[in-house]
């Protein structure tokens, strides 16, 4: 809400003016943040503010970015965008006439949906026209930068920022795909010279490209670890197969840059293969992706007496599925795939 206040000095009071149709807002008992104006929302007109529209879903430097079949794909693929369109309200068709029908269905245009009303639906079927592909693509780019954001966690009134977008094509891996115009802004290049006048050809110096400096810094951090799965493995078809212990260097190592799980907030040095819950006996130890990050001290802790940490901290078990969600999140492990594939 952008409110313009009236101090009354003599007083000591400040009046606000929201208006009748604002009023509910200040009759609970909560109470209010007050913030300046931001410097965006100085043409805005007093009362309450619109939605946040998210202005790099309508940034053209970005539209190849998010049309591009792979973010559609990284971002959750067409049926999550037609589920994610169907909450909203309304029919999009605004070209004509302003009847409607009230239930809505998506229209599948080109492969990319468009919410529309039954009646729109089926007059506009089969058709190919340029407002349909303005709103089917405006739906794709508007759904990915929504992926994006709620990825982050990021509230609804909060506006994606390119380096947001940067780096959720990172984590996503398809950082490949962004523009040169878009990865030099993250690089803080200049714009792309424009060649002007004759040049000779020993003058023209090669910039190393914008994409190429993305994708090296992209290839540091790489996941430590990637998944191949044998639907088949050997020892399946045994009746009392010989289990053995999956140990991985690179993984536990990984697991001890980690903050010690039990909110300690130091760093992890000892990796801790959980204990009990069925795991880990005398003289065994489970494999290595049953790992906690804890410090020397916390691990001791733990080994001392198992039930008076859990007591404390949480089940064992709590913090492992924490760890992997993390693991799995962030890409620490993926599945084994070539850059570029899906
Ligand atoms: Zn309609
Ligand atoms: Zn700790
Ligand atoms: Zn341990």
């Amino acid at each position: 809400m952008l409110l313009t206040s009236y101090l009354q000095r003599d007083l000591g009071v400040v009046l606000l003016r929201p208006g009748s149709g604002l009023l509910h807002y200040f009759s609970g008992r909560a109470r209010l943040l007050i913030a300046p104006e931001p410097e965006e929302y100085k043409p805005l007109p007093s009362g309450l503010l619109p939605a946040v529209n998210q202005h790099l879903s309508a940034d053209p430097r970005l539209s190849s970015f998010l049309l591009h079949e792979r973010v559609i794909a990284a971002a959750g693929g067409i049926s999550s965008l037609r589920e994610w369109l169907m909450r909203g309200r309304g029919c999009q068709w605004a070209h004509g006439d302003d009847y409607h029908h009230d239930q809505m269905d998506t229209l599948d245009y080109g492969g990319r949906p468009i919410r529309l009303c039954w009646y729109h639906e089926h007059r506009l079927r089969e058709q190919s026209l340029p407002e349909l592909d303005v709103l089917a693509a405006q739906n794709v780019a508007e759904w990915v930068i929504y992926r994006a954001r709620t990825h982050f966690r990021f509230g609804e009134e909060h506006q994606l920022s390119l380096p947001e977008l940067c780096w959720w094509a990172v984590l996503a891996d398809v950082s490949d795909l962004l523009p040169d115009a878009v990865a030099r802004v993250s690089l803080r290049l200049p714009p792309a010279p424009l060649p002007a006048g004759t040049r000779r050809e020993a003058d023209i110096v090669w910039d190393k490209d914008p994409q190429a400096i993305i994708n090296a810094y992209v290839d540091k951090v790489k996941p430590v670890l990637t998944v191949e799965v044998d639907p088949e493995p050997a020892a399946g078809f045994m009746l009392r197969p010989k289990l053995t212990r999956w140990t991985c260097e690179n993984y536990t190592r990984w697991i001890k840059t980690q903050p010690c799980c039990c909110g300690c907030g130091m760093p992890a040095d000892d990796p801790h293969h959980i204990i009990d819950h069925g795991l880990g006996g005398t003289g065994t130890k489970p494999h290595d992706i049953f790992t906690l990050p804890l410090t020397r001290a916390c691990h001791t802790r733990l080994h001392d007496d198992v039930a008076a940490w859990e007591a404390k901290h949480g089940s064992q078990l709590f913090h492992l599925v924490h760890t992997l969600d993390r693991v799995f999140g962030i890409g620490v492990i993926s599945t084994a795939k070539k850059r570029g594939e899906n």
